[in-house]
């Protein structure tokens, strides 16, 4: 808890609120850390998904080629990673996307609850302050700490104009960044990194 002096009147607050929620569960504990460390930084991408998931067609499916429900066979739209004013890399459409346009894939290392609490310390002992790592379920989380694309470094928004949804590809849990509204060229790519964390087991 030392460390936690070291932050901001707002972040210690925050966690204090969400220890008690946290409970005993030191995995647990360790992503409400990871969450503050990241709301400090402002640099994670740690999202509460709805329980919902989304059910990709496969080669499996009676459906053809054309089947539109399937995303992650689709081509990236084109995007840029580019140096922003004021939050660090981003990422910018390259072109026009349509609202509800599968746009690309959140990948990464898929790690479990125990690797990731060690490289949260290790990042945090060599003072990085870039997390990307997505929890996705009780040891299921996307790091693209080391492999990733260019979807690590869209930034987060309010009121952002993508979204991130978890999709069922044949057995498998994808992450996709999906168009919210319409895109124009150069428009920055933003999501909801959703502080609002839900470790429910
Ligand atoms: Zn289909």
């Amino acid at each position: 808890m030392m460390w936690i002096t070291a932050l901001n009147a707002h972040v210690a607050l925050t966690y204090a609120m969400k220890i008690v929620y946290a409970g005993n569960s030191s995995a647990i504990n360790m992503f409400y850390m990871a969450f503050v460390f990241i709301s400090y930084t402002h640099n994670i991408s740690n999202v509460q998904f709805c329980r919902s998931v989304h059910i990709s067609c496969t080669s499996a499916c009676a459906c053809s080629e054309n089947c539109t429900n399937r995303p992650f066979d689709q081509e990236d739209k084109k995007v840029k990673v580019v140096k922003t004013k004021h939050c660090g890399w981003g990422v910018e459409a390259d072109e026009f996307i349509d609202k509800g346009d599968y746009i690309i894939e959140y990948v990464g290392e898929a790690i479990d609850d125990a690797l990731c609490e060690k490289r949260f310390w290790d990042m945090k002992g060599k003072r990085v302050t870039n997390f990307y790592v997505v929890a996705v379920r009780k040891d299921l989380n996307i790091d693209a700490q080391f492999k990733g694309n260019e979807s690590r470094f869209i930034n987060h928004s309010c009121d952002p104009n993508c979204i991130m949804e978890k999709w069922d590809v044949n057995g498998e849990t994808r992450l996709g960044i999906f168009a919210a509204k319409a895109i124009e060229p150069k428009e920055a790519l933003t999501f909801d990194y959703g502080y609002r964390l839900s470790f429910t087991t």
